[in-house]
This record gives C-alpha cells, structure tokens and sequence, in this order.
C-alpha cells in the first residue's frame, strides 16, 4: 500500500519537472532566437576575426528578424589558424556553426585618447601641422585589397595597410606598396596565444612578417600594431606582463607601434551595415582631435561593407578638413595609454 502511494506520488512530481522543462525550453527559444550551438561573433574574444577570411558566410534570419551568419570554413583560404585559434574549431574538418550577429550591436571596442606613453628610444616625431586623417586597415591582404585600393585611387588619397600572412596573395602585398600606400606590419600567424606567450615568440613572428613583406616589396617596415592593439587583454590569459614588456622592447627595437582612436567597428560583426560604419567615424570625427587614426579591416568576405562604407567615410574625413596621409616612421603614432 505504502509502495502504491509512493509511486503515484512521483508520477505527477516528475509530470510537473518535465512540464516546467518544456516550459523553460519554449522560453529560451522564442525569447532567444539565435542558434546557441556554435559560437558568438560578436563580442567573442576567443573568435578571432582576423580569421575571417578562412569562412564562408551564410546571412540567416531568426524568427524574431535577429541576423544571424552560419560560418561554413573554406577550403580554398589561407588555414595558418591552429585549432585553438578559431574558438576550437579543427583546420582540417570543415564544421558549421552558427554564429549570433545582432545588427544593432554597439560599439565593443572602445576608443583612447592620443596621448603617447613616452619612447625609449631618441627617435623624434613630426608632428602634424594640420588636421591629419590615417585611414588604416588591418588584417590584409584580401579579396577586398584591390576593391579598396581603386577607392583610394578614386579619391587620390592613400592608407595604410597592417597585415598579416596569407597564402596566394603575394600580388596584394605588392599592389599595396606600388600604389603608394603604406604597407606596415601586423602579425605573421596572427595567433594570439603564439605571440603573446613570451617575447620570443612575438618577436619570432614579427620577424617571419618583416621578412615575407621585404621579400615581396623591397619594404623594410618598422610600422607596427599588435594584433588586438597595444591595450588588448586577450594577451594577459598568456602572458600577464607581455604588453608592458613588449611596448617597451619594440621601441627599443626601432619599431613604432600604432593604435587608434576612431574604431569605424568593422570586425565587431560580420558585414555590419555601412551606415553604422560611416555614422561611428562620423562620430569619432566630432570629437575634433587634431590627428585621428581610423581603424577598418581588409578581410574579405565579412568585410564587404567596409569597401561599401569607405567612401562615404573618406568624404566624412576631408568634409571636416582633415587631410588624408599614409602613416610614415616619422608620424607621431596614436598609442592607447592604459
Ligand atoms: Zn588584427
């Protein structure tokens, strides 16, 4: 009897949790909308975007109208990333995972003031004379290079171009140089937890770089960003000091190392829309700093608005009286001080 009892009351007991599953289960997808099964673009630092060009996207639509992009790698791309690289995805196999791209997103990536830290070495700096413009992209060459280059053309004006190590493309570094813009350096791997680790590593890769561009272009460039900027805390999960150690060894190297401060917000999404990238260098425009370096990404496929975008931007940039310039070694660089 006792048994009997035992047993109808754990029926409805189990009836009420599964019900209350359910319940929970329906909430979660209506209110969400978005795959959960694969990784966050947006905002993720364990996706790298620099990346980008080694997937296909998909443009999707959930039911709540939220975009979202299903990321399928290609085949045919440069596969430099190493498994942990591209938020644990293999290189060899070709997964899809779906990827959150929320289109109003704002702004992740925050903008700094343009004070220096101080050198340590004598190298001495020209300061501009004018209101100055760097329009600067990184993370090329890419299917994109020769679509910005005839934009820059088009407006006589000229960038400069960070970039990193990509496979089959060695007429984009030479195009980037012998059209006059400026090409500097940004990472060979581009791999965070390679470059980040020690100083030895870091250097390893600025070398392989320095060199496969010298070899390309004749260039023997000491222009420098570190991927995810001078103020990136990605590093710190590797290394804990390896920022401060390295902003002081590349100067004493004879490097100068760039930041920026307009974020036009490209590699904060995929494709983001050309009107957001235009209105938030509009917006860092307005806050009147005499030299504004103006970060956008030569990725690709991700990147296409970034090629619709730029030249609305460069009319955005010379309709507040800048002057657009490709940043030299004597150019004093915008530096993130924190
Ligand atoms: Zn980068």
């Amino acid at each position: 009897m006792s048994r009997k009892s035992g047993k109808y009351t754990f029926i409805p007991v189990l009836l009420t949790f599964v019900i209350l599953g359910l319940v929970l289960a329906a909430t979660l997808f209506f209110v969400s909308d978005i795959p959960t099964n694969g990784f966050a673009v947006n905002g993720d630092p364990a996706f790298d975007h620099s990346k980008e060009n080694e997937f296909d996207f998909v443009e999707s639509e959930g039911k709540n109208g939220v975009k979202y992009y299903v990321i399928t790698r290609n085949s045919t791309q440069s596969t430099t990333a190493q498994p942990e690289d591209n938020g644990g995805q293999s290189s060899t196999s070709t997964p899809t995972v779906a990827a959150t791209h929320s289109v109003n997103n704002s702004t992740t990536e925050t903008t700094s003031s343009s004070s220096a830290e101080p050198a340590a070495t004598t190298r001495t700096f020209k300061k501009a004379e004018e209101k100055t413009a760097y329009l600067t992209f990184d993370d090329g060459p890419s299917i994109n290079t020769e679509k910005l280059l005839d934009v820059l053309d088009e407006y006589g004006v000229k960038a400069t171009f960070f970039v990193i190590y990509h496979k089959n493309m060695e007429d984009k570094y030479k195009a980037i140089a012998e059209r006059g813009h400026t090409i500097a350096l940004h990472s060979y791997t581009h791999t965070y937890s390679k470059i980040y680790r020690t100083e030895k590593g870091y250097y390893q890769d600025l070398n392989k770089i320095h060199d496969y561009v010298e070899k390309l272009t004749g260039v023997d460039s000491k222009i420098i960003r570190f991927p995810g900027g001078s103020s990136n805390t990605v590093s710190r999960k590797y290394n804990k000091t390896i920022m401060k150690k390295l902003k002081k060894s590349v100067t004493q190297n004879g490097y100068v190392y760039h930041d920026w401060n307009i974020d036009s917000t490209d590699a904060s999404g995929i494709n983001r829309d050309p009107d957001l990238l235009v209105e938030n260098v509009k917006a860092g425009l307005e806050k009147k700093k005499f030299v504004v370096d103006i970060l956008m990404h030569d990725t690709g496929k991700s990147k296409t608005t970034t090629v619709e975008a730029l030249p609305r931007i460069i009319e955005a940039v010379q309709a507040e009286g800048y002057k657009i310039e490709p940043l030299t070694i004597d150019c004093e660089p915008i530096q993130h001080n924190w």
